[in-house]
């Protein structure tokens, strides 16, 4: 699931329950791959004025608060100390009190090990009403993308979530290792790795088999998950040999072999791989679901608002009498229909046009809001050449401000008579920081606009080492044309060609199993 999916749902679908101004929301942000959020987690966050956040393994989630929410980073720093407890908790019940919609949004479940506890209790203390809003914890969502079943009939009836923080050669231990050890089949350590030599004697010293299986997930859920399995007896060595780093937790018991057979996340055509997606559009595209879901981590940059321009009084009259509505994008619909709406109007203000839409994308966001499309070819490429009796037809193509596409000039040459509706802007979001070129292993190209972003976010271009991938001629034209080298161009021009060609080319069978 993506996460802009999430605003289609609707409220019915997922509304948190709803609140008094000056509410804090205790959100459990999940383990990490941004689709584990919640439904009310995610429509917290969309009413958010203030958004007071840890380090998240994937904090992409913070682009659903609104473009104008305060947001407020509270977690560790490399080398720099974490704001203190108290300091947090003064946060929420200050801005709370000031009857703003506060997000406290935490990694995993706020009530794992994660003092949410602490900060309900203080916002009680003050009188400020707090609604929590569980999370898919890590204690369980990592081992289950590992292909680690925390219970199995077969092998363990029960688990155990123990903090791996404390030192267990500490003389006097708050945890009882005894108990610990051979209390639980399956045991889950969270914030554990420094101790992860300690633990594993502390278990063995306590009557726990040396042989039992074991293993440490790092960043599980995520694109980059890696995971090393051993035995108690060899963990600590071979995972400084992988040279893993937190966020990772340690899984100990029989249920750690069924990996063996059950690994499928990190088993992914394109587990480990970066890719860059540019875009021109809000929606996450077809290409960045499907890489996705080959495994592969996608960054679409840059990150865009589409701004819905501001209806112009003479809207109605400029649909009326047209002969063909052309969407040439999934947003333009989205942007036309509000601007109707803003003038008292609705979607019947769209007359008996025949309707045609430039790309699958949005001929299926068209035909999704109930609309028939009469014409919508393949590919943008082919849009005017088949275009059905053009001659003499009155078109109106909705799209973006400045977007001048192809279509209008091919369109117009074959004697249709076209005018453009712009409906919406795309501004950058200017609070997202750009990843540095040479991070990824690949960079495809979905359309000629795509590539005149990317150059705006990149000038100096691809590195010599990445695989440069265009959806097809047009596209692969422009980029040539701007000195953007395309290493390989998908046959069949669809997001499904794009992914497929890239799996090709970057793609293990394999996959880094460890
Ligand atoms: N409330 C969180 C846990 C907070 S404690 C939850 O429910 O998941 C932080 C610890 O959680 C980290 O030190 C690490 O041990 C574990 N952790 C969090 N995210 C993780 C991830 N994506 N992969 C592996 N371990 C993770």
């Amino acid at each position: 699931m993506t996460l802009s999916d999430h605003s289609q749902l609707g409220p019915a679908a997922g509304a948190a329950p709803a609140a008094a101004p000056g509410t804090v929301y205790l959100v459990g942000a999940g383990p990490g791959d941004p689709g584990l959020l919640t439904r009310h987690g995610a429509d917290a966050l969309a009413r958010a004025d203030v958004v007071v956040y840890d380090r998240l393994a994937d904090d992409s989630m913070l682009a659903l608060a609104p473009v104008d929410a305060e947001l407020i980073y509270v977690g560790k720093q490399a080398a720099v100390h974490a704001v203190p407890q108290k300091r947090i908790n003064e946060l929420l019940s200050s801005h709370a009190a000031q009857g703003k919609c506060v997000v406290r949004l935490k990694g995993g479940d706020p009530f794992v090990f994660g003092r949410g506890g602490e900060e309900a209790t203080h916002l009680r203390e003050r009188g400020i009403p707090f609604i929590v809003v569980p999370g898919v914890s890590s204690a369980i969502a990592a081992p289950a993308y590992a292909g680690i079943p925390v219970t199995d009939r077969r092998h363990a009836s029960s688990f155990a979530v123990i903090t791996g923080h404390e030192d267990p050669t500490k003389l006097h231990s708050r945890i009882d290792w005894a108990g610990i050890a051979n209390g639980a089949d399956t045991l889950v350590f969270l914030m554990g790795l420094t101790n992860l030599s300690s633990i594993c004697e502390r278990l063995v010293a306590e009557g726990r088999a040396a042989n039992t299986p074991a293993a440490v997930i790092e960043r599980g859920t995520t694109p980059g998950q890696r995971v090393v399995t051993a035995t108690l007896a060899d963990l600590p060595e071979r995972v400084a040999a992988a040279g893993l780093h937190p966020p990772s937790l340690i899984v100990v018991g029989e249920v750690v072999r069924m990996r063996e057979h059950l690994a499928w996340h990190d088993s992914q055509p394109l587990a480990g791989r970066r890719i860059l997606v540019p875009r021109v559009r809000r929606r996450p595209s077809e290409i960045v679901r499907l890489l996705k879901a080959a495994g592969a981590e996608t960054v679409e940059v840059p990150v865009l608002r589409c701004e819905t321009l501001p209806a112009t009084g003479d809207l109605l009259e400029r649909l009326r009498d047209v002969d063909w509505l052309v969407f040439t994008s999934p947003g333009a619909l989205e942007a036309l229909l509000e601007q109707l709406t803003h003038l008292g109007h609705d979607v019947r203000a769209l007359g008996t046009a025949r309707i045609a839409a430039v790309g699958p994308a949005s001929a299926a966001h068209v035909a999704r809001c109930g609309l028939h499309v009469t014409y919508a070819p393949e590919t943008a490429a082919g849009f005017a050449t088949g275009f059905p009796a053009p001659e003499g037809a009155a078109v109106t193509l909705v799209d973006e401000e400045g977007g001048e596409p192809h279509a209008v000039r091919d369109l117009s040459a074959r004697g249709a008579l076209c005018k453009e509706l712009p409906v919406f802007r795309l501004a950058t979001d200017e609070r997202a920081p750009l990843p540095a070129i040479d991070q990824f292993d690949a960079i495809a190209f979905a359309s000629s606009n795509t590539v005149r972003r990317f150059l705006e976010a990149y000038p100096e271009g691809p590195t010599p080492d990445q695989v440069v991938i265009s959806i097809g001629p047009t596209t692969s034209g422009t980029a040539t044309g701007l000195g953007v080298r395309i290493d390989a161009e998908a046959a069949g021009a669809s997001p499904a060609a794009v992914a497929q060609l890239l799996i090709e080319r970057l793609g293990s069978t394999s996959g880094p199993l460890a």
